[in-house]
């Protein structure tokens, strides 16, 4: 079998052209959806990803509030930055890009975040509400992995899915979507003993390790669909954490790395920030 490719880039195109029709009709009614990033030393991938995150926002039409703060800056400073974005009306997304200064606990400023304004998804009323399976902000990478998925048409109730990684931002909220979704759900993480084993089972294989080419044929299913979050930065490029050739002469479907993820992402925090900005307006928040 030769997979599909899980067009991510196109999808993400297509999100953002619809995100941008529903601006003007905001516009209209005087509200123009905001978003503020902030952005706390000069980590280089970090500046990578907010250049795309503001990009994205100008594109859809959005107000882009980007505030740049020296990697000296203390907790209390951000804590404050973030009260004031708390009480603008012009703000209706808050995201403050991770990693975060030694001296900053992020447990402690994601919390600051009001939940209404967490379109990062990361704040922990937002999780709880997940957990709960309560409608919540969702995270944004496994929500445009979700919608990748149901792209395919394919069920997911009854299905085996196996998520590599176990991070708050990927890898627990992916597992927690897909079994509100009724897969029967399985979490590998470093001290998984034959974790081969596992993601061989899996119709759904999602790899959020940061190993590059770390899934390789011999790990998945005939048919599997095969989803790829890993960026690795290598010499050569952009590499994924599944060892994308070989794999797709197995799967079905399959994300490349670029193109797959990665441009999901943005779209769902427009869309957060689009829904919040919608709610704003409908209750004069
Ligand atoms: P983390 O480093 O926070 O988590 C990595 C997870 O992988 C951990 O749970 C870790 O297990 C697990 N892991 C590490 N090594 C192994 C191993 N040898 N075997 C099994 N499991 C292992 O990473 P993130 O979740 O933040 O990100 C994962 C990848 O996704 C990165 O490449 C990142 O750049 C990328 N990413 C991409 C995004 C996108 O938009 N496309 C967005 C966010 C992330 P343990 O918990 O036991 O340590």
């Amino acid at each position: 079998m030769t997979a599909k490719i899980l067009d991510g880039k196109k999808m993400s195109a297509e999100i953002r052209a619809s995100i941008k029709e529903k601006v003007l009709l905001l516009k209209e009614k005087g509200i123009v959806p905001g978003l503020a990033v902030i952005l706390v030393g000069d980590n280089p991938a970090s500046k990578v990803y907010v250049g795309q995150k503001e990009k994205g926002c100008l594109e859809a039409g959005f107000a882009s509030f980007l505030h740049r703060l020296p990697g000296t800056t203390s907790q209390e400073e951000l804590l404050a930055l973030i009260d004031k974005l708390n009480a603008d009306k012009t703000v209706h997304g808050i995201l403050v890009q991770l990693p975060l200064p030694r001296q900053i606990d992020p447990d402690t400023v994601l919390a600051a975040i009001r939940p209404e304004k967490d379109v990062d998804g990361f704040h922990p009323v937002n999780i709880g509400r997940l957990v709960a399976g309560l409608p919540a902000s969702e995270p944004c990478t496994p929500k445009g992995i979700l919608r990748l998925l149901k792209s395919t048409g394919i069920p997911l109730s009854g299905k085996e899915a196996v998520v590599i990684g176990r991070s708050n931002i990927v890898g627990k909220p992916v597992a927690l979507m897909l079994l509100a979704e009724s897969a029967t759900v399985t979490i590998c993480h470093s001290k998984t003993a034959d974790l081969a084993e596992h993601a061989r089972r899996a119709d759904i294989l999602v790899a959020a390790i940061g190993k590059p080419r770390f899934v390789t044929a011999d790990m998945v299913k005939e048919g599997a669909v095969v989803i790829d979050v890993g960026i690795n930065r290598l010499e050569e490029g952009l590499v994924g954490d599944v060892d994308y050739e070989p794999v797709a002469e197995k799967a079905s479907w399959i994300t490349p790395v670029p193109g797959g993820v990665g441009p999901m992402t943005i779209a769902m925090l427009l869309e957060n920030t689009l829904e919040q900005a919608e709610k704003a307006g409908a209750s004069g928040r």
